[in-house]
């Protein structure tokens, strides 16, 4: 008998207490909207602000209602326009390409490298059609931060970051999300820190800020962003930034700040369970794993590995395999798109020229959640069994 692995890929680790306490709390209060405060009542939202921009060393944040929200107010807080053009990775998931077209822009697809970051060759050769990089740290793997802002800095061009996927990660022990412009990261529930839906959004820049507190719906009740830039920097800007709602709300942000406390231990946690898998995955002929640079300080909530130049059929079969076991594996090979996967030609919106080099990695990138809620013994059957499965087709040819 084969072992099968019975666990859930998409399950969660419950709310903290503290947490579920705190929102009870909110919820007795009725003020759930962060502008809703008793006299000398600090909303659960500006908490929250104020905590996430210390966490990261950051002097302004904004809560928002989404990732996706976040990075399309900083590509409109940074003065993105109908019809400009903004580069972004080939390898992402779809929000981020949807960001870009939110604000009624294009995006330019940038390749990714066989280590699943982008390919800096080809940023180099494009940097000049933009003034802006929507970086995205797609499934924790951090480029060269060093390289890729020399190469935008020369050029002029502002970097967004996407921390979907690295929310507590660091590159030479700097946070991701630290060194574009902005960085914006994602709190719904399969991310680092779970409040169903809702995003963060820090920046230095006192403009930036103001017209991303101005852009998310603060009315004229900026001043009341603890963690937001001083009231002057809102004197033009005020009349000069549309209305387009996307707040955080209390119950949220009261969820989230007993997460953010526990970042770092869940983080260690998350790593414990990828190593274990990646040691599993070793010597594994056919299949490759993902060397992780020294510089990279990861947060290993997903992980990927390669079948490098598989036909489709191969790659299909371990999946279909896997799956019989129990393992839920997702390939960012396939033509259609499927679950929460997608490929940057399955965005048609976007009339994106063809990448030989990236088609080729993407045709050998499987992928797979490792949530908290999987134990290390877990994670050393997951890979015994992606281990036998790719073996077994890897014998009968790819
Ligand atoms: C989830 C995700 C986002 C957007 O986050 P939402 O909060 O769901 O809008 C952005 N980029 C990547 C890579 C993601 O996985």
């Amino acid at each position: 008998m084969s072992e099968v692995f019975t666990g859930s890929f998409t399950q969660q680790e419950p709310i903290p207490e503290e947490g579920i306490e705190a929102a009870i709390t909110v919820m007795r209060s009725g003020r759930l909207h962060r502008y809703n405060t008793a006299p000398d009542e600090l909303a659960e939202t500006v908490l929250l602000e104020q905590e996430f921009a210390r966490m990261v060393g950051k002097k302004y944040c904004l809560a928002v209602a989404s990732g996706g929200y976040a990075m399309a107010t900083a590509l409109r807080a940074v003065g993105v326009k109908p019809g400009d053009r903004v580069l972004t990775n080939t390898f992402t998931l779809a929000p981020v390409p949807g960001a870009i077209a939110a604000v009624g822009a294009v995006p330019v697809f940038v390749g990714v490298t066989d280590q699943l970051v982008i390919d800096l060759e080809d940023l180099g050769a494009k940097v000049d059609q933009s003034d802006v990089l929507l970086l995205s740290h797609m499934r924790g793997h951090l480029a060269d931060m060093d390289a890729l802002m020399a190469i935008c800095d020369a050029a002029g061009v502002t970097v967004i970051e996407d921390c979907a996927h690295t929310m507590g990660a660091a590159w030479k022990g700097v946070a991701s999300g630290t060194q574009g412009r902005v960085g914006c990261y994602s709190c719904q529930t399969y991310k680092h820190v779970n409040s169903g839906e809702g995003g963060l959004f820090v920046t230095d820049d006192a403009v930036v800020a103001a017209r991303a507190v101005i852009l998310s719906g603060s009315y004229m009740l900026y001043e009341r962003h603890l963690a937001g830039p001083p009231a002057e920097a809102f004197e033009n800007i005020r009349y000069e930034m549309p209305n387009i709602s996307g707040r955080m709300d209390n119950l949220r942000a009261a969820i989230l700040r007993p997460q953010l406390r526990a970042l770092n231990e869940q983080c260690a946690r998350w790593n414990a369970r990828y190593f274990e898998i990646e040691k599993g995955l070793r010597n594994t002929p056919g299949l490759t794993v993902i060397e992780r640079p020294e510089e990279e300080s990861i947060v290993g909530s997903s992980i990927q590995f390669l079948l490098t130049d598989w036909s489709e059929a191969a790659v299909r079969d371990v999946i279909a395999r896997c799956a019989q076991r129990g393992v839920e594996l997702k390939w960012f090979g396939g033509a259609e798109p499927h679950g929460f996967t997608s490929r940057y030609d399955s965005w048609r919106y976007v009339d994106a020229p063809r990448m030989p080099a990236s088609d080729r990695v993407l045709a050998g990138i499987v992928d797979m959640r490792v949530p908290l809620t999987f134990s290390l013994e877990d994670c050393a059957l997951i890979a015994r069994i992606i281990k036998a499965e790719v073996g077994t087709v890897y014998q009968g040819g790819v």
